[in-house]
């Protein structure tokens, strides 16, 4: 049976922009104490890279990242430290787990018109009660005939779904916006892939120059997919 692996986070929904809007709400706060707004977001965006080896994607880390980027700069500034600066700007920045995330352009209506012909999963990576609350917000749970919420997506994880959900790799896609956990990963174990390369943050970054697998295609936005998967021959139909 064909089956298409879809990813969350900025490939259904986007949570880039509430990032962004956190982010903003966070450097008002460091401007406001009196240091550089500008020179904050440098050392968030650059300490927030970093702690994703220690942290992983737990909804702390974003947070953290943003009250250590206002500790650096405030001793290298020679300030003394507030701790209730500290704390605002880590409340401000975790707001960004608060607010609903707007779906991608067409998101709903292209589940349901796959739905009929493919059976769809939703593999999602991140804190399970974060991903929990967006896949509830999003209201796309119902086209899924699967759900799954996982700390990582690499190789190993991918053959666990595989194997769980007995996926025939030959006859199915992964699709996603990441580069390293849902094309590379799904690739390697012998599924298809889309490639979304929608607005990413710093840490995949580095995904901008790759050299794309075989059986990979990379698309511009989500409305392409049902039309570029009609096109494609089955071997299975
Ligand atoms: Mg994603």
């Amino acid at each position: 049976m064909q089956t298409a692996v879809f990813d969350g986070d900025d490939t259904l929904w986007e949570t880039e922009r509430l990032y962004d809007d956190a982010r903003r709400a966070a450097r008002s706060v460091v401007e406001e104490s009196g240091l550089s707004g500008n020179l904050w977001e440098q050392r968030q965006r650059l300490i927030d890279v970093e702690n994703v080896r220690i942290f992983g994607f737990s909804p702390q880390r974003f947070p953290i990242s943003c009250a250590q980027a206002y500790e650096v700069i405030g001793t290298g500034a020679g300030v003394k430290l507030d701790d209730a600066v500290g704390e605002a700007v880590y409340e401000a920045a975790a707001s960004v787990f608060a607010s609903p995330a707007p779906l991608v352009d067409g998101a709903e209506e292209i589940l349901r018109s796959l739905a009929s012909d493919w059976r769809l999963i939703l593999l999602t990576k991140g804190a399970m009660e974060v991903q929990g609350r967006r896949i509830d917000d999003s209201g796309l749970a119902d086209y899924f005939t699967e759900l799954r919420i996982v700390d990582r997506k690499n190789e190993e994880v991918w053959s666990k779904i595989i194997e769980e959900f007995a996926i025939e790799p030959e006859a199915s896609w992964s699709v996603g916006n990441s580069f390293h956990s849902d094309i590379q990963p799904a690739v390697s174990c012998g599924l298809s892939a889309i490639w979304i390369p929608a607005y990413v943050w710093e840490h995949e970054h580095e995904q901008a120059d790759v050299v794309l697998p075989e059986r990979t295609a990379r698309l511009s936005s989500l409305r392409e997919v049902p039309a570029f998967l009609d096109s494609q021959e089955w071997s299975e139909r």
